[in-house]
């Protein structure tokens, strides 16, 4: 069974409710999606079992035991990336005209190393995240990788998606069995939530939706609660807002172990119902 858990932008509690969900399940797999901006793993104290490199594209290198220092590099990138001699291995486009242009042979393209792909055994399962190099940008050929590598459908597999509606949000949500999409009570929370719902239901896989924080903004739950309700999509909970939230943040601890916690008790909640609908219409 595999649940991926979104939001139309970042910034929902979308993390903090897919720990908590896959908090409530022995031996989840989880897998990190939201590569830019990764931080399931601050929540577990993981060991790695395995590392893979991830390669994305070429990048120039000039060799300056043979550079000539004549220019034509130089003057051919038209990305304006190659100063001093140096390419900027950040900004390089690895369309290869300056190798082409070089007299001497001093350039070659390598491959261009965006990420490792890390597998951590948990005390409460299996973390599966990117540690992206720095100015890498997630792709959806990465989210694939990292999804493959929890293929087995007897695991339940929560997915922390990426958020918006890009190529990263497509990969996180192909052939996932249910997507829930976090969203709070703000108009700009609507009009991301429409976009996400949009995208979800084009692919034809069942979807439901929380509301964070439900009651900073009643009236606009309310909005929410109706545009739902006329495109036939189930709430299935209101999170509080709830001070205890930041507290385990800051301790990086599963919201759902603390026992007093509304919005953990509403998150336990939630992982109960998507359970409950799973086995009924897969099972
Ligand atoms: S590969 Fe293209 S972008 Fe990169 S340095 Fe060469 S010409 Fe510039
Ligand atoms: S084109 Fe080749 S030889 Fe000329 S500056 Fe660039 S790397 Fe050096």
């Amino acid at each position: 069974m595999q649940v991926t858990i979104l939001s139309g932008k970042g910034g929902t509690g979308k993390t903090t409710i897919a720990v908590g969900i896959a908090e409530t399940i022995e031996n989840s797999i989880k897998i990190d999606c939201d590569v830019d901006a990764a931080n399931m793993y601050l929540y577990y104290k993981g060991n790695e079992i395995k590392k893979e490199s991830f390669y994305s594209g070429k990048i120039a290198e000039i060799n300056l035991d043979k550079c000539i220092k004549c220019g034509k590099c130089v003057r051919n990138c038209k990305f304006e990336v190659i100063k001093d001699y140096k390419v900027d291995s950040l900004k390089c486009e690895g369309c290869g005209v300056c190798k082409l242009v070089c007299p001497v042979g001093a350039i070659e393209m390598s491959d261009n190393h965006i990420a490792d792909i890390i597998e951590e055994k948990l005390d409460t399962g299996y973390l599966i995240r990117a540690d992206m190099e720095i100015g890498a940008d997630g792709s959806g050929r990465l989210i694939t990788k990292l999804r493959n590598k929890a293929k087995n459908n007897d695991e339940v597999i929560i997915i922390d998606g990426s958020p918006g509606i890009g190529c990263p949000v497509i990969a996180s949500i192909t052939n996932t069995d249910l997507c829930l999409v976090v969203t709070e009570p703000t108009l700009s929370g609507l009009n991301d939530l429409e976009r996400v719902l949009e995208l979800i239901n084009s692919f034809k896989i069942k979807v439901l939706v929380c509301i964070n924080k439900y009651d900073i903004n009643l009236n606009m739950t309310e909005n929410i609660e109706n545009y739902c309700r006329e495109n036939n999509i189930e709430i299935i909970g209101l999170i509080p807002y709830d001070d205890i939230v930041t507290k385990s943040i800051n301790d990086l601890k599963p919201i759902i172990l603390y026992e007093t916690s509304q919005a953990g008790i509403e998150i336990k909640k939630i992982a109960e119902k998507i359970f409950k609908i799973y086995k009924e219409e897969y099972l």
